[in-house]
């Protein structure tokens, strides 16, 4: 092992982490809007051609074509080279900090984190599509790959992220009368559980909520208040069934009983809450949480064995 130079394992995660990390973007895209993964090949989001062999290297691409599309000239989401960037740097980091099971297990969920995060920015959604599978897929993992989480804390994980999220929401609901937390949050600390455990369930729902409410904050002073966007399509098909006349923010509710569905909401639209008064702009959960837990639940994944060690020496 020895022999073979340390650069080249080194490249290769980067590689491999870019490649992934354009992959989680162009899941995040299609997903919602139930296109399939394999087919077509990628295309401009904007004139919907597809895209020339090479503008599919990770990276590079973004940043010869200078974030544009050569065809139309459209802007390209950052969030392409951001995905690229942020996934290349984790698996470099994890291949070179952690034996070669233990890294891969940690990329997956970092990678299910992402996609996840970016879904429930669009859209406010958490995709029950990764998060369901993410639980089995990470109590195996953390039981086989992660020796410092194992299968113990890994069940505990996923008892105490699904259901302490869930009655922390119904209190929520039942002081405020508005959804707060909403099952999209819950299967998604469920997976957290799973994959890190129950120590970073704790870490994740502190630290989550910690960012949420700085994120929060900031949006409240300074941002415009933004409309809730629309239902995805996979999400107006799921709830149109029971009802096809309802307004978005009832389709919302309707929603959990499409929780078997691709999708569930995640939280209750925030244009009623806008619209009913604006002093209280700043309580509601105005930005998504997610993304917040999952920053947090990525950073414990990367950093549990220092996170460990420093809380243990204390
Ligand atoms: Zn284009």
């Amino acid at each position: 092992m020895e022999q073979v130079p340390a650069i080249i394992g080194d490249v290769a995660a980067l590689a491999l982490g870019a490649c992934v990390g354009s992959f989680a973007v162009t899941v995040a895209y299609r997903l919602p809007r139930d296109i399939s993964i394999a087919t077509p090949r990628s295309f401009c989001e904007s004139c919907e051609r597809p895209v020339p062999w090479w503008a599919n290297i990770p990276i590079f691409a973004y940043l010869a074509s200078r974030g544009h599309c050569l065809m139309c000239g459209a802007p390209i989401r950052a969030r392409h080279l951001g995905g690229e960037l942020a996934l290349a740097l984790a698996a470099l980091y994890l291949y070179v900090n952690f034996p070669p099971g233990d890294a891969t297990a940690r990329f997956i969920f970092i990678t299910l984190l992402l996609i996840s995060s970016l879904v429930d920015y669009d859209w406010r959604l958490i995709p029950n599509l990764i998060t369901f599978p993410g639980v089995p897929v990470g109590f195996v993992l953390a039981a086989l790959l992660m020796p410092e989480v194992g299968w113990q804390d890994s069940l505990i994980g996923i008892a105490a992220g699904g259901g302490l999220l869930f009655v922390t929401g119904y209190l929520y609901q039942l002081v405020r009368g508005q959804e707060g937390v909403g099952l999209g949050d819950v299967f998604l600390l469920a997976m957290v559980g799973a994959f890190i455990g129950w120590q970073g369930v704790m870490f994740t729902l502190f630290f989550g909520a910690l960012l949420g409410s700085i994120g929060g904050l900031v949006v409240g002073l300074f941002g415009t208040p933004t409309a809730a966007p629309e239902l995805p399509p996979v999400a107006r098909e799921a709830t149109a069934a029971p009802s096809p006349a309802v307004p978005s923010a009832a389709g919302a509710q309707a929603g959990t009983a499409a929780a078997v569905a691709a999708v569930s909401i995640e939280q209750q639209a925030p244009d009623s809450a806008a619209a009913e008064n604006e002093e209280h702009a700043l309580l509601s959960t105005a930005v998504p949480f997610g993304p917040f837990l999952s920053l947090a639940a990525g950073f414990y994944a990367l950093f549990q064995p220092q996170l460990t060690s420093w809380y243990l020496s204390r």
